[in-house]
């Protein structure tokens, strides 16, 4: 079996190398946080000193690194992935990340005689322990035919989106979609509450309603917002503003505007700039809730009836 490399084990990675891991392939680990690989490691994994050194060990290395900034110095930088990789060996990046940065990244691989691919990922840090994630993928059709057994043991639902940078580009119109519906959920909400219905009312209109065909509305929002609760983060704030500063940035290349889009970094900006960013992503929503001198709390909603209520990210959907 090929030897799978994993690099960035946090709240997505963990998950997904675990699977990988269930799978049978036999791994190397590497974090900056040491720590962090200790569950891969008590189940056999072996522990590399640098990015270099899993790539040199990998048939295949994947990153699920934090943003761009981390994927450039990890795949690229000193004793990083293209470093060590072999000739004929792949580097798939699993991260929500810039499409530009790995359509210059591949070429260097190319001059190595190895070979890189994009395939960020959606489902939630729920969905990476469960194995049910979309993956998205962008490079050479052959390539993917080929690692798609590895990809298949994380991912339920793992597609071609096209060539280099497609997976990347599917990933930024995924959340900034998301992040556009719940800035409308929260301005509904606020809304609702301020004006006399209560918090489950107005949920259970939302969800019967014909909005309720929308699976965010049944993933995803009413557990940590109906009690106010943000500080488990399973997606940190930092990470959402930056898949929307992201998504701002392409519309800005292509000259496409997108007013919802940069409102809703807007927003992030603002409660990054409470201190926030470390929080869960949803915390976005604690912002509303002042602008409108309003709170929306439901503590009786039942997650069971309400639905699955497992994070607050658009991801999760
Ligand atoms: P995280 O911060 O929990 O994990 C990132 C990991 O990378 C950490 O373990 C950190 O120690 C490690 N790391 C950072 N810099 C490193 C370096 N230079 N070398 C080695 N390791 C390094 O982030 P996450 O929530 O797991 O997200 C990972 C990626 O997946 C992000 O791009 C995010 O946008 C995307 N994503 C997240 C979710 C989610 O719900 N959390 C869902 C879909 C996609």
């Amino acid at each position: 079996m090929e030897t799978i490399g994993f690099i960035g084990l946090g709240n997505m990675g963990l998950g997904m190398s675990r699977n990988i891991q269930r799978a049978g392939y036999p791994m190397v680990v590497y974090d900056i946080r040491e720590e962090a690989t200790k569950p891969l490691l008590e189940n056999g994994a072996r522990l590399a000193s640098s990015p270099a050194e899993v790539a040199r060990l990998s048939d295949v290395t994947l990153t699920s690194l934090p943003g761009p900034n981390e994927v450039e110095a990890v795949a690229t930088g000193p004793e990083g992935v293209l470093e060590g990789i072999r000739e004929g060996s792949v580097y798939v990046d699993l991260s929500t990340s810039r499409p530009t940065l790995i359509r210059q990244i591949e070429p260097l691989f190319r001059q190595k005689g190895a070979h890189a691919l994009d395939a960020p990922v959606s489902g939630g840090k729920s969905g990476a322990i469960t194995g049910n994630l979309a993956v998205m993928v962008g490079g050479e059709r052959e390539l993917f035919d080929r690692i798609k057994p590895v990809l298949d043991s994380f991912g339920d639902k793992v597609f071609y989106s096209g060539s280099i940078g497609a997976g990347s580009i599917c990933k930024l119109v995924h959340n900034m979609i998301g992040h556009g519906v719940r800035q409308a959920i929260a301005e509904g909400l606020t809304l609702g509450v301020k004006a006399g219905v209560d918090a489950e009312s107005l949920w259970e209109c939302v969800r019967r309603g014909s909005l309720g065909q929308m699976n965010i509305l049944h993933r995803g929002i009413p557990g940590s917002l109906f009690r106010g609760d943000f500080d488990r983060a399973s997606f940190a704030l930092e990470l959402s503003r930056k898949d929307i500063l992201l998504a701002n940035e392409l519309g800005r290349e292509y000259d496409v505007p997108m007013p919802i889009a940069n409102l809703a970094e807007q927003m992030a900006i603002q409660a990054i700039n409470r201190g926030w960013g470390d929080r869960d992503a949803g915390v976005t929503f604690l912002l509303q809730e002042e602008a409108a001198g309003v709170e929306v709390r439901a503590p009786h909603v039942d997650p069971e009836k309400a639905g699955k209520f497992i994070t607050t990210h658009p991801d999760a959907e």
